[in-house]
């Protein structure tokens, strides 16, 4: 487990002293010693591999192949996956304090670790059967192999129930066509969800859920989208060109697609929304960092009151996120309906993350509009935050929809 990696890795007083800290970090932020040690993990990882390689990695469009293994080994590629599947066998908790810690380092290694565990990872995990889970889930534990989602199309994406990309059955195998938008991970992934109706009339409910290998005959990738932040992860088109896959690549039952995708949502938008407080806080400890070491007018800027109310105000938003984020998430481990409050994470933690982003620059004036500072890759970088899993118009549809169906007069 992560927790035997971290104490094998350390010197024995070093491993004391992280164990008394971790303690004392449990009992004053109110989380199991367990949780901690996951958090501080990240957090020194974070430190250490990503924050100092981020800036080349978003400038260079470069894949993060040798962190994402590292990552494997750690557990964090496969947190919520039992331990005899090859996972961490931890929760979601664990899951979120991961992503907000290693997106604190670096936001498109949160995407691709957040795209893993929760929309690949997450829906075979529910829904997948026993060979489907050995098959699927087990080589994609260790960061050697990356998987992604593919649900929206040219044509739709917060209307996912429209898909149109075609399933058709041709004796023993599944025959896919159509274009899948938007991927996450896609160049570097080596199998996919895909989303496909089997039936346009029915609607959504002719929506079923297939597991396609990458690469693939009848597979292929659009140009790599060239996106204002996240430039690490890549994003394309998926095309399905007659694509075959046997009959037992049905993910769940046959028309149970939509519902697998929507509750693969519910999940994934914690996993976005602990992404988004990630950036956020990297966008704060910029910003607090910078207002004590820059001067003007004969005194550190941090000692002006318009500075401390921006700082305060971000402090805020972040931890009241936070919470939010937490909330859902043990929510979630409880087994308990966790729907609307996934949405509030999400829509709480992105906006606090463009709000931190856009502040943080304000505070580092000139050098926040430059690279040689991370505020600006903080600020592109919290920006999709509000759009992928669901836009913050769909959130707030979703959070309205939950309020309105439990207060029924
Ligand atoms: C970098 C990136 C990575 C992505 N990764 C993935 C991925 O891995 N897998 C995947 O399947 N998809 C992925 N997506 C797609 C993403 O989920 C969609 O872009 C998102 O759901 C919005 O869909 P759309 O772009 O079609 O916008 P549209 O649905 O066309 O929306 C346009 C605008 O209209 C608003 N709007 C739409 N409907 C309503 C409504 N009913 N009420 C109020 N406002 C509404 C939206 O909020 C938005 O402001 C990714 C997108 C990006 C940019």
């Amino acid at each position: 487990s992560i927790i035997d990696i971290v104490y094998r890795s350390q010197k024995p007083c070093l491993r004391w002293l992280l164990g008394w800290l971790s303690i004392s970090l449990s009992s004053l932020a109110g989380l199991p010693e367990m949780h901690q040690m996951m958090r501080q993990t990240c957090r020194d990882y974070a430190d250490r591999e990503l924050a100092p390689i981020a800036g080349k990695l978003d400038k260079e469009h470069l894949f993060p192949a040798q962190q994402v293994r590292e990552l494997g080994a750690m557990g964090v590629m496969a947190v919520e996956v039992p331990e005899a599947l090859g996972g961490a066998g931890m929760d979601y908790l664990a899951y979120s304090l991961a992503v907000e810690e290693i997106s604190r380092g670096c936001g498109s290694t949160g995407c691709v670790v957040s795209v893993n565990n929760s929309l690949y990872i997450g829906p075979i995990l529910k829904f997948g059967t026993p060979e489907q889970k050995d098959q699927w889930i087990t080589p994609f534990t260790t960061g050697e192999k990356v998987g992604c989602f593919a649900l929206s199309e040219p044509g739709n994406g917060s209307d996912a129930g429209a898909a149109s990309t075609l399933a058709r059955q041709e004796g023993g195998e599944w025959v896919l066509n159509g274009t899948k938008a938007w991927i996450s991970n896609c160049w570097d992934a080596s199998a996919t969800v895909v989303f496909a109706t089997t039936d346009k009339s029915l609607k959504h409910k002719g929506i079923s859920a297939f597991l396609v290998p990458m690469p693939h005959p009848g597979l292929s990738l659009g140009k790599k989208e060239d996106k204002l932040g996240i430039r690490a992860n890549s994003t394309a088109n998926l095309i399905l060109e007659d694509c075959r896959i046997p009959l037992g690549n049905m993910l769940g039952p046959r028309g149970s697609g939509f519902k697998i995708a929507m509750q693969t949502l519910d999940g994934g938008r914690i996993g976005i929304a602990s992404q988004a407080l990630g950036i956020a806080q990297a966008a704060l400890d910029c910003a607090v960092d910078y207002a004590h070491k820059r001067t003007a007018f004969g005194a550190p800027i941090g000692k002006l009151q318009a500075v401390q109310f921006k700082l305060a105000d971000m402090a805020v938003a972040v931890e009241s996120a936070r919470l939010l984020t937490w909330k859902a998430a043990m929510l979630k481990d409880a087994k308990k309906p966790f729907t609307k409050e996934a949405a509030m994470a999400k829509l709480s933690a992105s906006e606090a993350a463009t709000f931190c982003g856009h502040q943080s620059i304000q505070v580092l004036g000139g050098m926040g509009y430059v690279t040689d500072m991370p505020a600006e890759r903080h600020y592109r970088d919290a920006r999709i935050t509000e759009i992928y899993e669901g836009t913050s118009e769909i959130q707030r549809l979703v959070i309205a929809g939950q309020l309105l169906k439990e207060y029924v007069p």
